[in-house]
């Protein structure tokens, strides 16, 4: 079944924090930033909209994206938690609006990026930020980038390319973005932008995922089975393939559940594509960012234990100090924290297929 980005995340960073919380610590878990890079109408805000599983970005034949979106992605309390199940978007230069409606939020995105750079085509580098508050997301910051284009329209100056090249270089070249490279499949995988420039950030490639769009829409007669298994350009972290919606859906107004459920029966109905299932579909791009995300989280704990043990020592001697002994709250956080890695542990090889069953009791 669809597992949207975050899901099997957001019970260890709730788990985190609720340590935080008892330890009476303002600092929380910063995860990584997710920016995703390509040429123009490669399907980036497409996919970035699957992810997040609402219908919010302005998305198009034609340059859509001219102003980075800094998306921020915050957790709200669920009905089951004696919150509500509303979700909304804030914008930064709209304080104190709450959102209800997201096609409202795609036509303010609109808008802004107008108000800024005009409606013929110019492209700004000044991002807008916009909090979507959910039960049902982690807190994780999401950065969707205008796409590489390479001749100058409308209102572009002539030296359009570097400039957005630039831009995107300053998004992904911090060694905590992970970089989510989008080609289209109707397009020369070895002359990929979005490899290109990920390479360039990352050469390494251990904060790059390849992702494949439009498979629906390749030359009859060919399939990305060679681009998916990296034949083609090989990638650390390897590749996913995806059917996001056409232009006619988005006219149509298909949802984001539908369109999920049209890109599993695509798959299913491609014999090419058949016994690559880790490798295809937007719910397995979640997945794999969920790996890395848990895996990130994995990398903190050494670090937050010692934090914890110095609070320990602090609290003892102050105790010491009143001369009196009582168990630490710091004491209990190692307790959590201890418990917690090997939460951790589990959901790793839960995601790694290593094991089919886990209980989060
Ligand atoms: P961006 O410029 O990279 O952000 O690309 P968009 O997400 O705005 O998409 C550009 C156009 O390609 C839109 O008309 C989308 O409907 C279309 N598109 C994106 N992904 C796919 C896909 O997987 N299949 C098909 N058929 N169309 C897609
Ligand atoms: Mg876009």
């Amino acid at each position: 079944k669809a597992a949207p980005l975050g899901s099997s995340v957001i019970p260890i960073v709730n788990k985190l924090q609720d340590i935080f919380a008892q330890l009476g610590s303002q600092s929380s878990i910063e995860l990584p930033q997710v920016a995703v890079v390509g040429s123009q109408s490669s399907g980036k805000s497409s996919v970035l909209e699957a992810l997040v599983g609402r219908d919010f970005l302005p998305r198009g034949n034609d340059i859509c994206t001219r102003r980075p979106l800094v998306l921020q992605l915050l957790q709200t309390k669920s009905k089951s938690n004696g919150g509500s199940d509303d979700e909304w978007g804030e914008f930064l230069h709209l304080p104190n609006n709450r959102i209800y409606d997201f096609s409202e939020i795609r036509r303010e995105i609109e808008a802004e990026t107008n108000r800024l750079v005009g409606e013929n085509k110019g492209v700004s580098d000044k991002q807008i930020r916009l909090k979507i508050f959910s039960p049902n997301v982690l807190d994780i910051t999401l950065v969707d980038l205008p796409g590489i284009t390479k001749v100058p329209v409308g209102d572009q100056p002539t030296d359009i390319e570097a400039r957005i090249r630039t831009m995107i270089l300053s998004y992904i070249k911090q060694p905590s973005c992970l970089i989510l490279a989008v080609t289209p499949a109707n397009s020369d995988l070895a002359n990929s932008d979005a490899l290109q420039i990920a390479g360039n950030a990352d050469p390494d490639g251990h904060r790059t995922i390849g992702v494949i769009t439009k498979l629906d829409i390749m030359d009859r007669g060919t399939d990305a089975r060679n681009l998916l298994l990296g034949k083609v350009v090989p990638l650390r972290l390897g590749y996913v393939g995806v059917v996001n919606r056409c232009q006619e859906d988005i006219l149509l107004n298909r949802s984001v559940k539908e369109a999920l459920s049209a890109e599993e029966k695509f798959f299913r109905s491609r014999p090419a594509y058949h016994g690559l299932a880790d490798r295809l579909g937007i719910p397995q791009l979640a997945k794999k960012l969920n790996q890395i995300l848990v895996q990130h989280i994995k990398a903190l704990l050494p670090d937050l234990k010692s934090r914890i043990s110095n609070a320990l020592v602090a609290t003892a001697k102050e105790h010491q100090s009143y001369g009196e002994i009582t168990e630490s709250t710091a004491g209990q956080g190692a307790l959590l924290l201890n418990f917690l890695s090997k939460y951790c542990e589990a959901y790793s090889s839960l995601l790694d297929g290593k094991s089919e069953e886990m209980s989060t009791s």
